[in-house]
């Protein structure tokens, strides 16, 4: 499998680098060169297989000759086996023809473990291949540090320096990203803001002389295998409730678009989905767009859902790319319009082909505690405010005709249990095997907003294991 640029001017690669590239030479997005097929007869073969064995069938044609079948089903057999749950994505029943699938029950209790604990093992696989150290530095103000930390802890190939502003995280994502113990990994508290600590990691990509003496290279949401790692959850839900002989639909709370984008590729591939909910919060850009072709950048405002709180949407490009018959020399073009006059110039008949399958939601804050007090009180289920969002999406626009929809639930209630006592009364536990989170000792450096200093600190983490 080969892959190109959605602007069409970087080389096509295969997997492996683009694994380790994430972005192409050209700013663009790398997408499959064709999309796998999957027959009736392949999917019913998949069911019934344990997750990781399913995730690796789903996977295999997009790593192709990369890395050969049997470790890459090692790689996901070990990437899951620490989840919470044995199912790994469980999906549950919350009403006559709705269900929500758990996405939540990874290390860091967030549905980015599903991708970045096997993101991390395909790292390491492919460069002890190539006998290559990288260092993957990044900002967070909170979940996706420490799913990038617990994917890196422990891997021979990779140190990883994640930066929080100081004092401006919650104290559980702090302390998920502070009480991981290993020798590859550090944290610096960044005496300033999100934005400094962007700021400092993009001025580390731009020291070329630093970014090539540490190989400096990031795990973000745009990289495709992140995507890839993505597609079989909404494989193993599908095949659960009857397809490929049945049709279902999906509602995905959504942010950077990279998590229902994985939806439309298993469509794609041949699973029959009728439908895909977008769902969001205040910042409502994609609902705005799948309502009314209005594509316009707005201020970020915060909300309860702070994981869904974007002004643009990353991966919406590679829908972009498919929309436009992947004609790249348009897709750059609208994508630099975009970036130019902060709206996206899309004509009427390529927005309605994204309305055949993408309908938009929108729930603000008060709206959203409403959903989970109802579902609590309806039957006894807690979802943390963004699964709300996305179930909220599924009840507003039944599919009809018996379709089942499944809403996917991104995070555990745990993480947020001043708005879930605020909504229901309960305060939700941590699971049992992270009830000692508030206990564990916590390691990371308190450094001022300066260049420097950070890169120092960077060097030092790479020379102790050299
Ligand atoms: C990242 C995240 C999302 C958004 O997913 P995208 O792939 O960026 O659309 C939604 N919910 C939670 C809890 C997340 O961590």
């Amino acid at each position: 499998m080969r892959y190109i640029s959605t602007r069409g001017q970087a080389p096509a690669r295969d997997f492996a680098d683009v694994l380790l590239a994430g972005l192409a030479e050209d700013g663009g997005l790398f997408m499959p060169e064709a999309w796998p097929h999957f027959s009736p007869a392949d999917w019913r073969a998949m069911r019934g297989l344990p997750y990781a064995d399913l995730a690796a069938r789903v996977m295999q044609p997009f790593v192709g000759t990369s890395i050969p079948f049997d470790v890459l089903r090692t790689i996901c057999r070990d990437a899951y086996a620490g989840f919470g749950h044995p199912a790994v994505a469980p999906l549950i029943q919350l009403e006559t023809n709705l269900f929500t699938q758990e996405l939540f029950h990874g290390p860091t209790l967030a549905f980015k473990d599903m991708a970045m604990q096997v993101l991390g093992r395909l790292f390491d696989y492919v460069l002890t291949q190539r006998d290559k150290r990288v260092t993957i530095v990044g900002a967070t103000s909170g979940d996706t540090g420490s799913a990038a930390i617990e994917a890196c802890a422990g891997r021979d190939r990779v140190d990883i320096m994640i930066l929080h502003p100081h004092g401006r995280t919650s104290l559980v994502q702090r302390r998920q990203m502070t009480t991981v113990h290993a020798d590859n990994v550090g944290n610096i508290a960044v005496e300033g803001t999100f934005d400094d600590c962007q700021d400092l990691v993009k001025a580390m990509f731009a020291d070329t002389g630093f970014r090539n003496d540490v190989r400096l290279s990031a795990v973000n949401s745009i990289n495709w295998a992140r995507i890839a790692a993505q597609i079989p959850y909404y494989v193993a839900a599908a095949l659960a409730l009857g397809a490929p002989d049945r049709e279902i639909a999906f509602s995905v709370p959504t942010g950077n678009f990279g998590n229902v984008l994985a939806a439309w590729a298993a469509r794609r591939m041949g699973l029959p989905v009728a439908r895909l909910m977008v769902g969001s919060n205040r910042n409502d850009i994609l609902t705005r767009f799948l309502e009314s072709n209005d594509m316009s950048m707005a201020p970020v405002e915060p909300s309860l859902s702070p994981s869904m709180d974007i002004q643009v949407s990353s991966n919406f490009e590679r829908l972009l790319f498919e929309l436009l018959d992947r004609d790249p020399e348009a897709t750059s073009k609208t994508m630099l319009d975009f970036r130019r006059t902060g709206r996206m110039n899309v004509a009427d008949p390529i927005w309605h082909r994204a309305r055949g399958v993408f309908r938009g939601f929108r729930l603000d804050d008060a709206g959203t505690e409403a959903e989970i007090r109802r579902l609590h009180a309806a039957c006894g289920y807690l979802a943390d405010p963004h699964s709300a969002i996305g179930i909220a999406a599924a009840r507003a626009l039944p599919c009809g005709g018996g379709v089942p929809m499944v809403a996917m639930a991104t995070a555990h209630p745990a993480k947020f249990p001043d708005a879930m006592e605020r909504a229901t009364g309960h305060r939700p536990a941590l699971p049992p095997r992270m009830a000692d989170l508030f206990e564990r000792e916590e390691r990371f450096t308190v450094m001022p907003n300066d260049l420097g200093t950070i890169e120092a600190a960077v060097r030092a983490l790479v020379r102790r294991n050299a």
